[in-house]
């Protein structure tokens, strides 16, 4: 018998099956047995908290002929038919691979006919935000005027790329991460149920590493039984399989910044690399240890909180009196930012060194910013062939402050030529008007916009559409809301007369925010020749 996945294996078929989303499991189970069924169901939240899973589950439940107080009874011809795959009234659909106009036309021609059997038609689109703005612009229609026998159910790890157009016709769940103790519960469960010899503290420890993920906490328990097969699975195997990072390392880094040893930290953190370690898991590590030198300062009694062996608790406790609980909570801040930064940037080890320096030279925090802007028009001056003022490296001359800025330029990349795209004619005005008043939209807007706004920049974003470009992740999580991008939609409608709906997103590490927009009839002029234009 071939060897099934186990998060495949244990795959939720019920609504009580599924973990730690009880306020969204007992409102659709409320839908069904009341009846009252919506069309259009919006479900976001991070990876593997079950977003999917549910879909399914609520997709058999409002077909089946007998459900069992909200979910699908398993037994009924429907429930079966569904299980089998050889129902066409559940259709599944990976935005992802699917996101074209086309695809979407394809439902809306499928929709206009009601099911054979069965009760709905259910779609699942899941990475729902990949869809292209045309796509999302012939789902909406659907949306709009949906036939009774039609659901759909959207999800997404990405609230923010979805169209308000779009968010405001579904009703919308919001999934939570899962718990540690669920996790760590449902991870006992399932090793008792499949005969897996595991220590608690092994599970434990699998289940922080998921960061609220069910299957993650899944793949990786089943990574590390298939290294250890026929074992008894230990805390220390996990560790090792995980890559993880061992307490007294930690201990080491921390006792070097508080030392101000700043060279001892990037030292330890050299070696850490040479032995391979994940620097993304690192900070991840650390922020939790951090947090457990918190929790010593806090309680008399942390022994059973902590989970660890007596000499590791030993070592934290001398460290936690060390620093101040300011302190803590202020290196906690660093790594946080970090650990948001960390995910898709290229130059991880520079960027976990910068905190390092951070945490070491709390005097240079303040001045970080400033750094970089004198950086940035050193740089412009050096590209225009302006030879640099002395004067303008003034207050940069430490050394740390030297190793900060040369590893913040880092290996200096190939020079890339600014990219050119061409826009249709009617976008390119769009985005012309909404650049050269975006200051005065901002100004005049105020309040929140105001504040929030700075470093923005308006990108175009296929028909009828503009994103605004964050530079700050907390500035993003304040602007992208939709009240405020509602706001801005209601303001540029009545001072210019324009319907131009307004997304959000966080500009990427490093990512340049230099291309040149034209339009594409003076493009067509300047080079005589046909080209391709953006789709949508
Ligand atoms: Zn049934």
């Amino acid at each position: 018998m071939s060897y099934m996945a186990l998060y495949r294996k244990w795959r939720p078929t019920t609504f009580e099956d599924v973990k730690g989303q009880d306020h969204i499991v007992q409102t659709l189970k409320n839908q069904i047995t009341s009846g009252r069924i919506g069309h259009a169901y919006l479900f976001c939240g991070t990876r593997g908290t079950g977003k999917t899973s549910i879909a399914k589950i609520f997709a058999r439940a409002v077909n089946c002929e007998h459900p069992v107080d909200g979910s699908p009874c398993g037994e009924c011809q429907t429930c079966k038919n569904i299980a089998s795959g050889a129902s066409l009234n559940v259709v599944e659909i990976d935005a992802a691979s699917n996101n074209g106009v086309e695809n979407i036309r394809d439902i809306r021609e499928q929709v206009q006919y009601p099911p054979t059997e069965g009760r709905y038609r259910v779609y699942i689109i899941d990475e729902v935000h990949m869809l292209s703005t045309g796509a999302f612009n012939a789902l909406l229609k659907t949306l709009e005027e949906p036939p009774s026998y039609v659901i759909f159910i959207l999800a997404t790890t990405e609230i923010h790329k979805i169209p308000i157009t779009v968010l405001s016709r579904c009703q919308r769940y919001d999934f939570k991460r899962i718990t540690i103790q669920t996790l760590t519960a449902r991870l006992k469960e399932l090793s008792e149920a499949e005969g897996i010899d595991v220590e608690d503290k092994a599970l434990t420890y699998i289940a922080k590493a998921a960061d609220g993920s069910m299957r993650d906490a899944l793949s990786l328990l089943d990574q590390c039984v298939a290294f250890h097969f026929g074992e008894r699975l230990t805390y220390d195997h996990v560790l090792d399989i995980l890559g993880a990072v061992d307490t007294t390392i930690f201990s080491k880094m921390f006792r070097a910044v508080r030392q101000e040893q700043t060279t001892q930290c990037i030292y330890e953190l050299e070696e850490l690399v040479l032995q391979g370690r994940e620097l993304g898991q690192f900070v991840t590590d650390f922020i939790w240890y951090l947090r457990n030198l918190l929790l010593i300062q806090a309680t008399d009694d942390a022994e059973d909180i902590l989970d660890m062996s007596t000499d590791n608790r030993k070592l934290l406790e001398e460290d936690a009196k060390m620093a101040d609980g300011e302190t803590l909570m202020r290196y906690i801040r660093v790594f946080s930012e970090l650990s948001n930064q960390i995910r898709y940037a290229s130059q991880k080890r520079v960027l976990v060194e910068l905190a390092f320096i951070k945490l070491t030279k709390p005097q240079m925090e303040h001045s970080y910013d400033s750094i970089i802007e004198r950086l940035n028009k050193i740089e412009d001056q050096l590209e225009e062939g302006v030879p640099v003022n002395p004067s303008m490296l003034a207050g940069m001359t430490s050394p740390v402050t030297q190793m900060a800025v040369s590893q913040a330029v880092g290996p200096t990349e190939p020079e890339v030529p600014r990219e050119q795209v061409a826009l249709p004619k009617a976008q390119y005005e769009d985005l012309e008007l909404i650049r050269n008043e975006w200051g005065k939209i901002v100004r005049t807007l105020g309040g929140v916009i105001r504040s929030s706004f700075r470093d923005t920049v308006v990108e175009p974003s296929g028909e009828g559409c503009l994103c605004v470009v964050f530079a700050s992740v907390d500035n993003f999580e304040i602007g992208r809301r939709p009240t405020i991008m509602g706001e801005l939609e209601q303001y540029v409608k009545n001072t210019y007369g324009k319907d131009i709906y307004f997304k959000a997103r966080l500009m990427g590490t490093g990512e340049r925010m230099d291309t040149v927009y034209v339009s594409d009839e003076e493009l067509r002029e300047r080079i005589h020749m046909d080209i391709a234009i953006e789709e949508e």
